[in-house]
């Protein structure tokens, strides 16, 4: 390829709504343009890596045996009023009507479609264990779509879907699988970890999210100091102390106090001189639209899947658990955002069990500038239930071993899921067994964010000048820059080493582009080649051209005959990991 021809529309400017750096990055280096919040077109060389990544995908899911197929994006209402999901899903779910009136959905994810396929088109459990995978566009109405890449609305994902006929043969599927997700992030060059993670409304007992280890990933992850078990915070089993509140305690008189401009419990602790563990904060949460209260000490941090199970099992039937928004906040507590207390809040009060020892905390009084101090549950305010909803976090003890909890971050880059029944009974998708008896297929899912894995790829890999791809993952392995466009010399031994270099099999971009030399070489290393040689006049005279590996960053001269095969050398080492 032609760097004069290469649609590969490089910037200087981030853009503005970029937060981290493989967002920057991608866009800046001209692998991906935002068409709408959350949706993007991938240009030619973002494009190249994602069916690169792609291809190992590929080949690892093929190698475990399972099969590529395609299911469509748009998905039939029927299907997922079948499993119960059409009113469970939320608003992530995108609905649209056809001409006719009718429900469908473009499709977040197709455990439905797939299942209502191997129910109506399998006959014998014989024909099992079966693993069918895509790898396709999804869509999911995303609250917060944000980082470009990593939380997109529209992105590309890979997912399969196993079925076998009992248990143990769907948790030998899994283990298939957690196999080949081990080997395919292995491959692509990440440092990971395989965590023990929350099912959501995917429902099953038996989950495991691929981390990608990076500070700016959206994800905490817990790991036990002793077991080296790691787990989602949501899902890390911490000991919990369930005290009493003293039955002799005397409670302190309930004051409003003046706290201008304080809005986190940072800024309410440092200006009231009390530790966060005496203040108690308030969020609002709509629970189906509704809004509740929920109470947590103000150095702990609130596990929405515990206050869902919470609220499930205290018999409110509750689909979807959010944040309220301000304009909510502001309605339901009759002040600004940062001022939400317990006294005299007209919703359903939840606490948890750390709130319940207290006494004589602080909490918002619901008015501007103002908190209240020495407030205490059942005079001030009725709480409907306590619970536990606290998140694991640095320093919890793990509820297995005793031991502190270490703390890092996460970019979720797979995730895979035993579902047992859920939707094969929910969908009817029964064989019989070998004794006869009709059955419910077990099944699990297993997701790979192909178009998150790129973003994934740069977060972990760039520096102050751009992308460092790993050879793998890299759209093209190596650029050549003649440094001197007019210089004919210059130019033909450019066009030879590339000709060569293709001859050879790597693929190759010609900065052929009448530019400075100080432009190529800053599109070169923000688009991150793996490789870069450079051709000036002045080396030719020496017969000899200058190498640099992107990542090692040193420049090293090499004679014009050799250069192509150590070239083609270093891209194959690079190549095979
Ligand atoms: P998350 O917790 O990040 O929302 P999820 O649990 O909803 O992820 P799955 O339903 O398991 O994700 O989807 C499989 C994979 O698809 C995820 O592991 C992730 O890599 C990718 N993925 C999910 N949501 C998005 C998104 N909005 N944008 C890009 N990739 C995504
Ligand atoms: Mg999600």
């Amino acid at each position: 390829m032609r760097m004069s021809t290469l649609f590969a529309p490089t910037r200087k400017e981030d853009p503005a709504d970029a937060e981290i750096a493989s967002h920057r990055l991608l866009v800046r280096a001209g692998f991906i343009r935002m068409v709408a919040r959350g949706i993007y077109s991938f240009l030619p060389l973002g494009w190249r890596s994602v069916r690169k990544i792609e291809r190992i995908v590929r080949e690892e899911m093929d190698r475990a045996g399972a099969q590529e197929m395609r299911m469509p994006g748009v998905q039939p209402a029927e299907l997922w009023q079948e499993s119960g999901r059409w009113d469970a899903y939320g608003s992530e779910l995108l609905r649209l009507k056809d001409r006719k009136g009718s429900d469908f959905a473009l499709g977040p994810t197709h455990e439905e479609v797939v299942t209502s396929l191997v129910r109506d088109n399998l006959s014998s459990y014989k024909q099992l264990p079966i693993n069918l995978y895509q790898i396709q566009t999804k869509f999911r109405d995303e609250p917060r779509p944000r980082f470009g890449l990593m939380r997109g609305r529209e992105f590309v994902m890979k997912d399969a879907y196993s079925f076998d006929v009992d248990k143990q043969a769907a948790h030998e599927s899994y283990a298939t699988m957690k196999d080949a997700y081990h080997r395919i992030f292995t491959r692509m060059g990440f440092d990971f970890v395989a965590v023990e993670a929350d099912t959501g409304n995917i429902g099953g007992d038996l989950s495991h999210e691929f981390q990608v280890v990076a500070e700016t990933g959206e994800d905490v992850i817990v790991r036990c100091t002793t077991s080296g078990r790691a787990w989602n915070v949501e899902k890390a089993p911490i000991s919990i102390e369930d005290a009493e509140r003293d039955p002799d305690a005397q409670f302190a008189e309930l004051e409003v106090v003046k706290t201008p401009k304080t809005h986190t419990i940072a800024e309410v602790s440092a200006f009231l001189e009390r530790e966060a563990s005496s203040i108690v904060k308030t969020l609002i949460y709509l629970a189906d639209g509704e809004p509740i209260a929920v109470l947590m000490r103000g150095d702990h941090a609130a596990n929405e899947v515990k206050i869902l199970a919470h609220l499930r099992a205290s018999g409110l039937d509750c689909a979807e658990l959010v944040l309220a928004d301000d304009v909510t906040v502001s309605k339901v507590t009759r002040a600004p955002v940062g001022f939400a207390g317990p006294a005299r809040l007209e919703v359903p009060i939840y606490a948890d069990l750390s709130v319940r020892p207290m006494v004589d905390f602080v909490t918002g009084a619901n008015m501007k500038d103002r908190h209240l101090t020495g407030v205490n549950w059942g005079r001030d305010f009725e709480v409907s239930s306590f619970g536990d909803f606290r998140r694991a976090q640095a320093g919890d003890i793990c509820a297995d071993t005793g031991s502190p909890y270490e703390e890092f971050r996460g970019i979720e880059v797979g995730h895979i899921f035993y579902l047992g029944t859920k939707y094969s009974d929910a969908m009817s998708a029964k064989l019989q067994g070998e004794d006869g008896e009709l059955k419910p297929l077990e099944m699990g899912c297993y997701g790979i964010g192909i178009t998150r894995i790129l973003a994934a790829a740069v977060e972990q890999s760039h520096d102050g000048n751009g992308i460092v791809w790993p050879m793998p993952l890299a759209p093209y392995h190596v650029t050549v820059l003649p440094l001197q466009a007019r210089n004919e010399e210059v130019m033909a031994e450019a066009e030879r080493i590339y000709a060569e270099l293709r001859a050879a099999g790597v693929e190759v971009v010609l900065d052929d582009r009448d530019v400075r030399a100080g432009g190529k070489f800053k599109d070169a290393e923000l688009i991150g080649f793996p490789v870069q040689i450079a051709i000036g006049s002045r080396g030719l005279a020496e017969g000899q051209v200058e190498l640099k590996q992107r990542a090692a960053g040193d420049k090293v001269l090499v004679s014009t005959d050799t250069v192509v095969a150590e070239v083609a050398r270093i891209v194959r080492e690079g190549l095979e990991g």
